[in-house]
């Protein structure tokens, strides 16, 4: 692996000056991309990813370490790295082929030559009839098209993504997902390695071999974990949801072994772990009070002052913060992990996933999930489920627990729940298989 690296990283550090004070914004980072290697840097905002992908193209060169290109110092812009931003920055005056060509300019071609390719690449992301037209005539994900085949015209050997497909809407990231990860895997591209910035986890695990785990204050590489699965991933097959779940837990921090912390499945032998009774929003206010909080962590009954709960519901939210992975808590404090960050800032699409991944691995869940998938329309009578709660529940307890799972996993669209009918389906997203 060392022998075919492109870029290496030795001990970088990057401090910004930011008045008077300096600001450690990433320290010590030993990061390596090889030949033939696709990886995603992952972490929260704030950890120091775009810096690295700024040092790592040559537009910044980092206060202490090393940057080596096959093993020569970067010294300047790196000409064999190209960032993709994940805002489409084209040029609004100019048609899409033109803006392909413009990255052509640069590179000495003629004019004849640089529409030749201009037109190759498009054709190829698959813009084949818009060349004339202009940005503002495309959707988001054919501008991010664009941007794509902008980048593959200067044909880098190392592709650089700045979470490429953060601003599109989720059918079009998916479907960009699919031909980017087509292009590479089957040689459609020059690009000899990509390196993805991205704090989407599925996204990561779907698409590279490696997911290096960022975390902040100071940004530092936490963990760097091995996809080893073959292309094309399925989400719902085990050994991407494992994946999935090892990087959840580096992000969130976890300490327990699976089995003491989440407990087992009703009718299984040991303990059912019951849902803490709590409401989802005033969880998510317990985690955005946190976010504002020095080093984002707070004293368990002061916060119960502050934000007018009992104390006994704030040990409960506390709980259910704590079983997401989303706070640790410790000596009276909780405090937010990297993963219940991610939560607090994230937009609400990104929340519900973030929730789905994380109570799918919950055992009352990946029970119900499990009887729905086996019945052969998706759906059962709450009655039904309620009878087996009861099993491992007194009969008021069990009640609430049902109306927690239903909750839950309306939030998280696990689950549909029809209140006339009485009935409980599977999520749409999860009927069609795809989570990312
Ligand atoms: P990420 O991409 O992971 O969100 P960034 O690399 O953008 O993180 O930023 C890392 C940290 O460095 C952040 O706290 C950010 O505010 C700070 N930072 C980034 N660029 C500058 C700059 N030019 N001057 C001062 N601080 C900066
Ligand atoms: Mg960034």
């Amino acid at each position: 692996m060392t022998n075919n690296a492109l870029v290496k990283l030795q001990d970088v550090t990057q401090k910004y000056q930011t008045g008077k004070k300096e600001f450690v914004a990433v320290s010590g980072v030993n990061l390596t991309v090889s030949e033939g290697e696709y990886v995603a840097l992952l972490g929260p905002s704030g950890c120091g990813k775009s810096t690295l992908l700024r040092i790592i193209t040559g537009l910044q060169k980092p206060s202490e370490g090393n940057v080596l290109y096959r093993d020569r110092p970067v010294v300047g812009v790196n000409p064999y790295a190209t960032i993709v931003f994940q805002t489409f920055a084209l040029f609004p005056w100019l048609t899409v082929q033109q803006n392909v060509e413009v990255a052509l300019k640069a590179r000495g071609l003629s004019a004849d030559e640089r529409t030749r390719r201009s037109l190759e690449l498009i054709d190829r992301v698959g813009l084949d009839g818009f060349e004339t037209a202009y940005p503002r005539e495309l959707s988001g994900g054919m501008r991010q098209k664009v941007g794509f085949a902008r980048a593959m015209a200067v044909e880098p050997e190392l592709l650089c993504l700045d979470e490429p497909f953060s601003a599109l809407d989720v059918l079009s990231a998916e479907s960009l997902r699919g031909e980017l990860l087509e292009l590479w895997i089957n040689g459609g591209i020059p690009t000899k390695a990509i390196l993805m910035v991205t704090h989407n986890i599925e996204e990561a695990v779907f698409m590279a071999d490696r997911v290096v785990v960022m975390d902040k204050d100071p940004g530092r590489v936490v963990a760097d974990v091995i996809v080893d699965l073959p292309h094309p991933r399925q989400h719902k097959s085990p050994r991407f949801v494992n994946i999935v779940d090892q990087v959840y837990a580096i992000l969130a921090g976890q300490t327990q072994p699976e089995y003491v912390e989440v407990g087992t499945a009703p009718g299984e032998p040991g303990r059912t772990r019951a849902l803490p009774d709590i409401a989802i929003g005033d969880l998510i206010g317990v985690l955005e009070r946190l976010l504002k909080m020095p080093d984002h962590t707070a004293d368990i009954f002061r916060l119960a002052e502050e934000l007018r709960v009992d104390s006994d519901y704030l040990l409960r939210l506390t709980e259910a913060a704590e079983l997401l992975g989303f706070a640790t808590l410790a000596q009276g404090d909780i405090t937010l992990t990297p993963l219940g960050e991610t939560f607090a800032e994230a937009r609400i699409l990104t929340r519900k996933e973030i929730f789905a991944t994380r109570i799918r691995r919950l055992p009352l869940f990946k029970w119900l999930l499990r009887m729905l998938e086996a019945t052969d329309t998706h759906r059962l009578e709450r009655n039904v489920i309620l009878a087996a709660l009861q099993l491992d529940f007194p009969p008021e307890e069990a009640e609430r627990q049902l109306d927690l799972i239903i909750e839950w996993g309306r939030y998280s669209e696990l689950l549909e729940y029809d209140d006339s009918s009485g009935m409980i389906f599977q999520g749409a997203d999860v009927a069609a298989g795809s989570q990312v």
